[in-house]
This record gives structure tokens, sequence and C-alpha cells, in this order.
């Protein structure tokens, strides 16, 4: 007999990962204090690896507006959007994303997860989608759900690209997914040429900008604002969980594909509609999106002055006023123990390695919010210039500023 449970053993690296005392995951939160914050093991740290760009999820009038609903409406929804779970808040949230994003339609899903997953519904067997090789776990898995093939482009590689969409067959379908800004290095999509591409291809295009609404472009509408191109994307997605500071996600596009999705995508009818508490949550933080565009200038400014830190320090940073910074280390072990150290000079990063990021790419991911203090910014530099000194990851020099 085959026993499907045979296979999950964790592989002995883990075992030993965890006796050295460097394993970064699971790490369970005990408090949140304050803005940028959090106590693990009773140890204050600061916070450098949270998604909540914009710092709303502590947000009072968010945390108010969530009170407020969960009080009226309860904190479950009872069941999915197409049976019994619809609410009047998520179709108010719904109109208000599609006046904020200026789409024609949008559906909103329980998370980002599930708004990406919806995608496969659009796809099948014969149809070829050609995705960059950095975009997220969730656009592959929309693409396995859709049972289309998939061909991976070199990250922003405008040429390899083309040669990829040059040689699916004409006569299927043909679909490029791209993220906006990406969520592991902190790049932004060459949406120019992938919009050009787009059209000389007959190729539709998704944009997933979980990383980029409330953060990129003049009103915060995302990469494509940035870029002038909005009428270039078909289909945009977005997550609730990153500047929105809550949980769940949508799909935006025309009303015809979104009514489709609302009744065809298996992520969307075969699961409970999105929580009140989230719902309003997350019209609160958009109306904060579109009154404080103060927020993200400040985020850029800080994203700024840390980056071009980490690379003075000789840490193969790229600089720039993004939020995402990626610390590039290659190998898995290093990375970790970089973690580790950075943890135990009072810094909580992210480590990522493989599959979230490339085999022998394994990086520290930093990522910076509004509401970080320039004390916890100080904080975060000086964890990088110590423990970058005692892996000999980079260089002696003068002491880092301290706090
Ligand atoms: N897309 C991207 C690019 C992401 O980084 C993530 C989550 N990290 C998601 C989608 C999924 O979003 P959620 O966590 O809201 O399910």
């Amino acid at each position: 007999m085959v026993d499907v449970f045979a296979k999950c053993r964790l592989p002995e690296t883990y075992q030993f990962v965890k006796e050295l005392g460097v394993y970064p995951y699971y790490q369970a939160i005990e408090e949140r204090l304050g803005e940028g914050e959090v106590v693990i093991d009773g140890r204050v740290l600061v916070q450098a690896g949270s998604n909540d760009y914009l710092g709303l999820s502590g947000d009072e009038r968010v945390r108010e507006a969530a009170i407020e609903a969960t009080r009226r409406l309860g904190t479950g929804s009872g069941g999915s959007r197409l049976s019994n779970g619809s609410l009047a808040l998520h179709e108010e949230l719904e109109a208000r994303l599609a006046a904020f994003l200026g789409r024609e339609a949008v559906m909103v899903t329980s998370a980002g997860y599930l708004a990406n997953l919806a995608l496969g519904t659009l796809i099948g067997p014969g149809d070829t989608v050609v995705g960059d090789r950095l975009v997220h776990a969730c656009l592959i898995d929309a693409v396995r759900l859709g049972g289309a093939r998939l061909r991976r482009y070199r990250h922003n590689d405008m040429g390899h690209l083309e040669r990829l969409l040059d040689a699916a067959d004409p006569g299927a379908g043909r679909l490029i997914i791209t993220e906006g800004m990406f969520s592991t290095s902190g790049s932004v999509c060459d949406l120019p040429g992938i919009a050009k591409l787009a059209r000389a291809y007959d190729a539709r295009l998704v944009m997933d900008s979980a990383h980029d609404v409330g953060l990129l472009g003049a009103n915060g509408r995302g990469a494509a604002e940035q870029h002038g191109l909005e009428g270039a994307i078909d289909l945009q997605t977005v997550t609730f969980s990153k500047a929105l500071g809550t949980i769940g996600g949508a799909v935006a596009g025309p009303e015809e594909i979104v009514a489709y999705l609302r009744h065809y995508a298996r992520s969307v009818v075969f699961t409970a509609a999105l929580s009140p508490a989230c719902a309003a949550a997350a019209l609160a933080a958009l109306e904060i999106i579109a009154a404080e565009p103060e927020r993200r200038h400040r985020l850029r400014a800080t994203a700024e002055g840390l980056s071009g830190e980490l690379a003075a320090m000789g840490y193969a940073v790229v600089p720039s006023d993004r939020p995402v910074i990626a610390v590039p280390v290659g190998d898995d072990l290093l990375c970790f123990r970089l973690w580790r150290e950075l943890f135990d000079e009072g810094v909580f990063t992210t480590a990522m390695i493989s599959p979230g990021v490339p085999p022998g790419q394994a990086l520290i991911r930093v990522s910076i919010t509004a509401v970080h203090t320039g004390t916890q910014v100080d904080r975060i530099i000086s964890a990088f210039a110590a423990a970058g000194r005692r892996l000999r990851l980079i260089p002696d020099g003068p002491e880092a500023r301290t706090v």
C-alpha cells in the first residue's frame, strides 16, 4: 500500500536549522506595541517585515469601522457571495473600489490569493499564459487550476517575453501575467514594454497590484497609474492585506468578465464571503488612502533613505523609494543566519528562500511602512551594520549611526 502521508517528513535540514537556532518562520507575535513594533518571545522588536505599508491596520478609524460593522452584522458572513453571504457592505465596497481604480466593475473576494485564483476560470488547456519569473505563487496556482500552459520570462526581460509570445500557438488564447510592484524585489514591471507586446500579439494582460495599490501613482491606484497606462490592463487584481491593512481581495475589470467570474470562479462561489469587519475596514482604508496622500509620500522618503544607507554599507541593495527592500544573500543558510542576527539586534525581517524566490537567490526582505519612526529606522540600520559585519557580508567601516 502506498501511504499518501508517508512523504510528510520535514527534511533533515529543517531540524538542523532549528538546532542552530536560526529557524525564521512561524514566529508568533504576542503583542503589537503602537506603530512599527511587536513583541515576540517577550522581546520588543522593530517590525520590519509587515505588508501593512501605510500602517492602516492599526489606524483608529479603520479599527472603529471594523468594530462597528461587527456589532451591526456579526463576525462572519454566513455563506458564499453566490448563495446567502452577500452583504450590502460588499456591494458598497465594490462600487467604491471600482470608482477608486477607474474600472467598470469589481468583485470582492475573501483574500487576495482567492482573487488571483479566480483568474484560472478564464483560461483552459491549449491557452498559453506567459508570466514574469517573479510572479506570486497564487498566479501560478491559477494557471494550474485552469490547466493552461505556463511559460515564464526572465524578470522584466521584454526580449524573452516576446520570444515566448511568438512561440505560443496563435490559434489559442494568450494571457500575460505580471505584478505591478514585485513582492520580493520591490521592482516595478516594465509596463510600457509589456503593454506594447500584449497589443502586438493579441494577448490579454492581467496585473496583480497587491503591492502597489495605495502606494504608487499620483492617486495611489498603483503601478499602471504611475506609468500612465491604466487602459492597457484588461484585469487588475488587488489584495486588502497590504496597503489597506486588513484581509480580502478583488478583481477589477470589464463588467461582463466580472459577472462571469461571480458565477464561475470556484474561489468565490465555494467559499464564505468576506467578513463584515474586513469589508468595513477596507472601505475606511480606501477613504484614508484617497484623503491622505502624505502617507505614501512619507513612506517613499523613508524607503529611499533606508535603502540608500544599506547600499552605502556594502549590501547589494538597489536604492529606491519603494517600500520593499530586498537584501540579496544567495545561500539559504546564510540568509537564516542573517535573519537571526537581525532578530537578536531587535529587528524582525522576513527570510525568503525558494520557492518564494528562485533557488540560490535567498534574500532578506525588509518592508518599510509610513508609520515607522526615525528611531526605528535607525535601529534597522544599526542592526544591518552589526549583523552584516559579524557575518562578513559587508566590509568593516565606520560605526553605523546609533540610536
Ligand atoms: N499577490 C501577491 C503579489 C502577494 O504578494 C500576495 C500575498 N503576499 C497575494 C497576491 C495574496 O494576497 P493575500 O495575502 O491577501 O491572500
